[in-house]
């Protein structure tokens, strides 16, 4: 794959199951889009006619209790969704278009292993259209109860650094600090499961939340154990799963980040708050076009070169037709 261009799939890949907080099933399929599409997430009907559809953006989260939820005026349109929109972030996939059929991702086994399998079935294919960046400037940052949040300055590509503090014999405090990248996504994070306390489960249930929760989908912990069968697939899967929640929220920028994350005892509403801040200061980030230098004149690595304009224009607009090389 070319350094420094949009990619998207090959062909698509489907993958089915219940959706964690509804139990319904639900069918997510993952399409190929022309350069500058982002990630779209299409509601489909029975028949598969469209619908609905939203672009993967953070000004699209109508909620953040336990799942992310996108949607728009009309309502709710998919929730659950940032295992998937980790999946592809974390294999750098640019633009895709996202159908489902139920107002909710399927969780599968509660990671984003699942929806890695299903892009790398479909392949991943660059376009000729440049990779456009979101560099942040200076650092953004979100206190919310105990809970921090901050994007900064990262000039080497996207950092995630997580902390989460327990106060539970078997999670305790755990760290992680990754420079993700598809190889470390797909080998340090893909894989780390949803986790839920078991004192917690009447409670959500009588919200009508985790309706479709089980040991097939979720690590369920008690006061003092994991009660999986199978344990834990990383001592410290917990954290991990912190960072592939925040990796999935963050894609909500719009593009890749050039930036580090860190997060202390955060989750989803404090994922969208940090980067709600960093959207809501122009002078903290810029968009930047990935540059191939020609060899003869610039023979170094390519160089993020600097584009006019803002975000919200900037990506959305589509200034490159559809190729696929
Ligand atoms: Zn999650």
């Amino acid at each position: 794959m070319k350094a420094g261009k949009q990619t998207t799939l090959r062909d698509q890949a489907a993958v089915s199951g219940i959706g964690i907080h509804s139990g319904l099933p639900a069918t997510l399929t993952l399409l190929p889009a022309d350069a500058n599409t982002g990630i779209v997430f299409v509601r489909v009907g029975r028949n598969g006619e469209r619908d609905r559809e939203i672009r993967a953006d953070v000004r699209a989260v109508t909620a953040t209790e336990f799942a992310t939820v996108l949607g728009d005026a009309a309502g709710p349109l998919c929730s659950t969704a940032d295992h998937v929109l980790a999946a592809l972030s974390g294999l750098g996939v640019d633009n895709a278009i996202v159908e489902i059929d139920r107002p909710e991702d399927p969780i599968m086994d509660g990671s984003s292993a699942p929806f890695v399998a299903a892009i790398d079935q479909a392949g991943v294919v660059t376009l000729q259209a440049p990779r456009r960046y979101i560099q942040v400037l200076k650092p953004v940052g979100v206190t919310m109860d105990d809970a921090y949040g901050e994007l900064r300055p990262y000039a080497r590509g996207f950092r995630i650094e997580v902390e989460i503090q327990f106060d539970h014999a078997l999670i305790g405090r755990q760290t992680l600090a990754l420079d993700v990248e598809p190889d470390s996504f797909r080998r340090e994070l893909a894989r780390a499961r949803t986790f839920g306390f078991m004192r917690d489960v009447a409670k959500l249930w009588n919200s009508g939340f985790a309706l479709g929760a089980s040991f097939e989908n979720t690590l369920v912990v008690t006061e003092d154990r994991v009660l999986n069968p199978d344990g834990l697939r990383f001592a410290d899967e917990f954290a991990r799963h912190k960072a592939l929640d925040a990796i999935g929220d963050l894609t909500l920028a719009g593009a890749p980040l050039l930036a580090a994350y860190r997060s202390v005892r955060g989750g989803h509403k404090l994922n969208h708050a940090v980067l709600s801040a960093l959207m809501a200061d122009p002078s903290a980030f810029t968009v930047v076009e990935a540059h191939e230098p020609r060899p003869e004149i610039r023979p170094e690595a390519p160089r993020p070169r600097r584009i006019r304009g803002h975000a919200e224009t900037g990506l959305v607009a589509r200034a490159y037709g559809p190729d696929v090389s």
